[in-house]
């Protein structure tokens, strides 16, 4: 039997078949399904719908770190409450997104200082410097660059807006696409198809999270899930799609439904690809799932809490990892400038000189962390490597 493409309603023949994924790729979704559109609706689909998701989800993915499919590397501009400009990398780093050029006049001419967010970044300038200052020295000048972290000095903002009808159909198209990955006729599913098929018909789910629909849920994980169940006592071929944890939505694909009951589920932790063993439970009547779309079943200080269940624990694991970062770097730096001899103790002139090297690199950060003034921070790293020196003495040589 010849497969109906799910968006254009005409028969898929096997030459024009294609895969999809029944979550989108670009958010970290593996499991594909034939069958289910032409190669043309998949890519125009691909384009709009799961674009318009993908950009939504983009401060997730990016500080969840999602492993994708596809190698490309992603990245988004933010702006900070500050008005900083930054670059939002995979794993929550910071990085400048555009160079600062100083210039200082002085007598025999002026020094140029460059501030780049990477090496690579740093070459660039320099080179276009080259171009007007030929006695520029790029390698030179590379090799005795400094890294140095810079921070936020303003909040970054996670921008948790979600929705609309273009997203929408992503949502609704990847529950549809469960349903047919389980054996279900499509054409059973007539709200879905609808909405897919007409730009002007009524969007087919809701989001829900007065209660927890996810059972088995592991609490800290920004799972993805989607999930479908076709009952014939209610009827209805409802479906599920939960995107990070966070984003939570019911779907009803279908009406009229006399079949099987027939449930399907597939839920992930997009930081691995791996599969994740949960239920959903799904046991809404018609009255429900009017309720749902009259967005009766949100509640804003679930979804919040939704959020800081996945978020919170992101954000402590980044802090601790910077944290250790900016430690083993300030140090290798205050070492390496003290005037220190492997294998020999250090005078007490090379030790003042290591911690003050120490408390310069690391101020940045814990003005960072803590919020407070550049004296108070550089006490902070003071008592910090002060901490570190007096261990390192007193453990017998
Ligand atoms: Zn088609």
């Amino acid at each position: 039997m010849q497969s109906i493409c799910a968006i254009c309603g005409q028969r898929i023949a096997p030459a024009d078949d294609s895969e999809e994924h029944i979550l989108p790729g670009a958010i970290g979704g593996r499991r594909i399904v034939r069958g289910f559109l032409h190669h043309g609706c998949n890519h125009h689909s691909g384009h709009t719908w799961d674009a318009a998701l993908e950009k939504q989800l983009r401060p997730l993915a990016l500080h969840f770190g999602v492993k994708r499919q596809s190698g490309r590397t992603l990245r988004m501009a933010i702006t900070t409450t500050a008005g900083e400009n930054f670059l939002l990398n995979a794993g929550g780093q910071l990085e400048m997104s555009r160079p600062e050029i100083k210039r200082t006049p002085i007598p025999s001419g002026e020094t140029i200082q460059v501030k780049a967010g990477s090496i690579a970044m740093a070459r660039d300038v320099l080179e276009g410097l080259k171009r007007k200052y030929p006695k520029v020295d790029v390698e030179s000048v590379l090799a005795g660059a400094q890294a140095q972290r810079t921070y936020a000095q303003g909040v970054v903002r996670i921008d948790l807006e979600f929705g609309g009808p273009v997203s929408g159909r992503s949502l609704v198209k990847s529950a549809l696409a469960l349903a047919h990955d389980a054996g279900l006729p499509i054409e059973r599913c007539g709200d879905a198809l609808a909405y897919l098929r007409e730009a002007d018909a009524e969007p087919c789910f809701g989001y829900h999270y007065v209660d927890d629909l996810v059972d088995g849920r592991p609490s800290t994980t920004p799972l993805h899930c989607v999930a479908i169940d076709a009952n014939p006592r209610t009827s209805l071929i409802l479906g599920y799609v939960e995107y990070f944890g966070i984003h939570r939505a019911v779907v009803c694909l279908g009406r009229g439904y006399a079949g099987e009951r027939l449930k399907a589920i597939y839920a992930l932790d997009p930081r691995t690809g791996e599969s994740l063993d949960v239920a959903v439970h799904l046991d809404f009547d018609a009255a429900d799932v009017r309720a749902i779309y009259d967005y009766e079943r949100d509640d804003a200080e679930k979804r919040q809490e939704a959020f800081g269940a996945v978020f919170g624990p992101v954000l402590t694991d980044h802090r601790a990892a910077e944290r250790d970062r900016v430690v083993r770097d300030s140090l290798n730096f205050a070492w390496a400038n003290c005037g220190g001899v492997p294998d020999q103790s250090l005078s007490a002139e090379q030790l003042a000189r290591l911690k003050e090297l120490f408390v310069d690199q690391a101020t940045p950060w814990w003005k960072h962390v803590t919020g407070l003034d550049e004296p108070a921070a550089r006490q902070l790293a003071l008592a910090y490597i002060n901490q570190v020196v007096a261990a390192a003495q007193s453990t017998p040589a």
